[in-house]
C-alpha cells in the first residue's frame, strides 16, 4: 500500500475528517505522483517554497524535506492544527490560515527575503483546489511577485489549455497570457483513482517557469488582452467580424486594412494568430488611437 495512502487514511479517521467538496479537498495518496509533483518543482535547498492548500500535508511532507522553508496556506482550519502536530519536528514550517486568493503575497515574499538574505528561488507548488484554479494561476503570474515557477496540479482539461501553444486550436484567450508571462511544460496525468475522494475529472501537473522578460514587446499588454479576449469571445466568427462585433474596430474596412498591414488574411480567425500577431495588432490599434 502507498505510504501517501496508508497515513491519509488514518490522520482522516484519527481525526474525523470528511472531505470537505466545496473546499476541493480530493487528497493525493499516489506516492509517485507526490514525488513527481516535487522533482517537477526541482526543489533546491535554498528554496522558499509556497504550497497553496497543504490539506492534510502529503505533499507537505516531501518539500520540507528538500526546502530551505515551506510556508502553507491553507483555508481549512481544521488542517491546521493537523499539520502543526504532524510536523512539529521541522523548524522550517510555516501555516498561514487563510484564503490565498485574500494574501498579500507580494509583501509575504518580501518579508520573507528580508528576514533572511540565504533564500535563493521562490517557488510555488500545490495540488490546487480545482474550484478556483483560474484565479489563483492568474494571481500567481500577473502580479511580478518575483516567483521563479509555479508546479500545481489542476484538472487537465484546463491545463491543456493553459500550457498550449498560442496560435494552435487548443488554445484559447488565456493560453496567451500564460505564455506572455511563462514557459510552460507539461509534468504528467494523474488518474482520478490517485484521489481520496476520487474527482470526476482527469489531473494533470504543468510548471509554469515565470519567463524574466515577457514573450513579446507590446505598447499596452492590457490592451492586447482585451483584444484577444474580444476575439476569443467569438472564435468561429473570424476576427474581423468578432472585433468589429464589440467595437474594438470601428468599421470592418478599418479592420481589414489593419490585417493587410501586419500581412493577415482578411477572414482570418483568431485561433490562428500567434502571440506576436496579436501584439503587432495591438500597436496598431494603438497608434491609431494616439493619433486622433
Ligand atoms: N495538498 C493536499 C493533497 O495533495 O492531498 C490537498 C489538496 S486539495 C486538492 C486542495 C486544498 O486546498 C485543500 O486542503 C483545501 O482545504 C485547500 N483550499 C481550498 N480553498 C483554498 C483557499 N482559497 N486558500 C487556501 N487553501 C484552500
Amino acid at each position: 500500500m502507498d505510504k501517501a495512502l496508508e497515513e491519509t487514511k488514518y490522520l482522516m479517521k484519527t481525526n474525523k475528517i470528511k472531505a470537505n467538496k466545496k473546499l476541493g479537498q480530493n487528497f493525493l495518496i499516489d506516492d509517485q505522483a507526490l514525488q513527481d509533483i516535487a522533482n517537477g518543482a526541482d526543489i533546491q535547498e535554498k528554496d522558499l517554497v509556497i504550497e497553496i492548500g497543504p490539506g492534510l500535508g502529503s505533499l507537505t511532507k516531501i518539500l520540507l524535506e528538500k526546502a530551505r522553508k515551506v510556508i502553507c496556506v491553507e483555508l481549512d482550519k481544521k488542517m491546521i492544527n493537523i499539520l502543526h502536530s504532524r510536523f512539529i519536528m521541522f523548524s522550517n514550517l510555516e501555516i498561514i490560515n487563510q484564503d490565498i486568493l485574500k494574501l498579500d503575497l507580494k509583501d509575504l515574499i518580501s518579508q520573507e527575503r528580508e528576514k533572511d538574505n540565504e533564500i535563493q528561488n521562490v517557488k510555488v507548488v500545490a495540488n490546487l483546489p480545482y474550484y478556483i484554479t483560474t484565479p489563483i494561476i492568474m494571481k500567481l503570474i500577473e502580479n511580478n511577485l518575483g516567483i521563479e515557477s509555479i508546479t500545481v496540479m489542476i484538472q487537465k482539461e484546463v491545463a491543456d489549455r493553459l500550457i498550449a501553444i498560442p496560435g494552435t486550436k487548443e488554445a484559447g484567450a488565456i493560453t496567451y497570457t500564460v505564455y506572455y508571462y511563462t514557459e510552460p511544460t507539461k509534468i504528467r496525468e494523474v488518474e482520478n483513482s490517485c484521489f481520496i475522494p476520487a474527482p470526476e475529472v482527469t489531473s494533470e501537473v504543468i510548471k509554469l517557469k515565470i519567463r524574466e522578460c515577457p514573450a513579446v514587446q507590446v505598447k499596452d499588454v492590457r490592451v492586447m488582452f482585451n483584444i484577444i479576449k474580444s476575439a476569443y469571445m467569438q472564435r468561429r466568427k473570424n476576427i474581423v467580424n468578432a472585433l468589429t462585433n464589440v467595437g474594438v474596430f470601428k468599421t470592418k474596412e478599418q479592420g481589414i486594412q489593419m490585417l493587410k498591414k501586419l500581412g493577415l488574411r482578411e477572414d482570418i480567425r483568431a485561433e490562428k494568430l500567434s502571440i506576436e500577431d496579436f501584439a503587432r495588432l495591438t500597436d496598431l490599434f494603438v497608434n491609431d488611437i494616439q493619433k486622433k
